[in-house]
């Protein structure tokens, strides 16, 4: 049974901070060697936290980071649903009616 280290994981390029992981030194060394891929190194590692090794990325800062576009689309969509709903709220039969009384 290998020793285990906790490694401290680069900075995360979106939030600026890092995280800490609990690995297996020997298989730690052999995947800084580049004997082991990150996924032979570390099968029981989720997908997110391998990607913390390598790139410092959070999981959760990586929608955030990855995904600008798909957030300004759904904000475009929704300014567009709010837009929608004044046009439908504004209903030119009432203010004719409104004329028509006046009158
Ligand atoms: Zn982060």
């Amino acid at each position: 049974m290998s020793k285990i280290i906790q490694v401290m994981t680069k900075f995360c390029p979106e939030c600026g901070d890092h995280a800490w992981l609990y690995v297996e030194e020997d298989k730690f060394l052999a995947w800084e060697r580049g004997d082991l891929l990150v996924t032979q190194a570390f099968p029981e590692l989720t997908d997110d936290e391998r990607e913390m090794l390598l790139t410092g990325l959070h999981g959760v800062c990586w929608d955030a980071y990855m995904g600008p576009e798909p957030d300004d689309e759904d904000e475009y969509v929704d300014g567009w649903d709010d837009t929608y709903d004044d046009y439908d709220s504004y209903d030119p039969y009432d203010i004719d009616r409104d004329m028509y009384d006046a009158y």
